[in-house]
């Protein structure tokens, strides 16, 4: 599962930052996951569950950020907002659009004690 290693890098991020913090426990963790990153949240939550079990973030609420994805067409040069990688332009209808965002994924938040 993708998602399982992204979640195991995240928590090894938030555990550095927080330690340097001199903090012992991760209370809360807020993610901005793209639209078109081939994330899936729920696999996300459960996997947080699982890993974080141990760690400092161990029972820290997860609050995920859904970000739509924005293309702009090769065609008319419209900026559209994608949902998903079938999306075209929302003014030509044209699928050759560029991805200008929406592929990344980035913890954003963090919550410490
Ligand atoms: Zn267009």
């Amino acid at each position: 599962m993708h998602e399982l290693s992204l979640t195991m890098n995240m928590i090894e991020i938030a555990e550095e930052h927080a330690r340097r913090e001199g903090a012992t426990v991760i209370t809360s963790v807020t993610m901005e996951i793209g639209a078109l990153s081939g994330v899936m949240p729920e696999a996300m939550e459960f996997a947080f569950e699982a890993c974080s079990q141990g760690t400092l973030a161990d029972g820290a609420t997860l609050e995920i950020r859904r970000i739509p994805a924005l293309g702009r067409c090769r065609e008319c040069g419209k900026e559209s907002e994608m949902e998903s990688l079938l999306d075209g332009c929302t003014a030509c209808d044209s699928f050759a659009l560029d991805i200008l965002k929406g592929e990344e994924m980035a913890l954003i938040e963090l919550e410490i004690d």
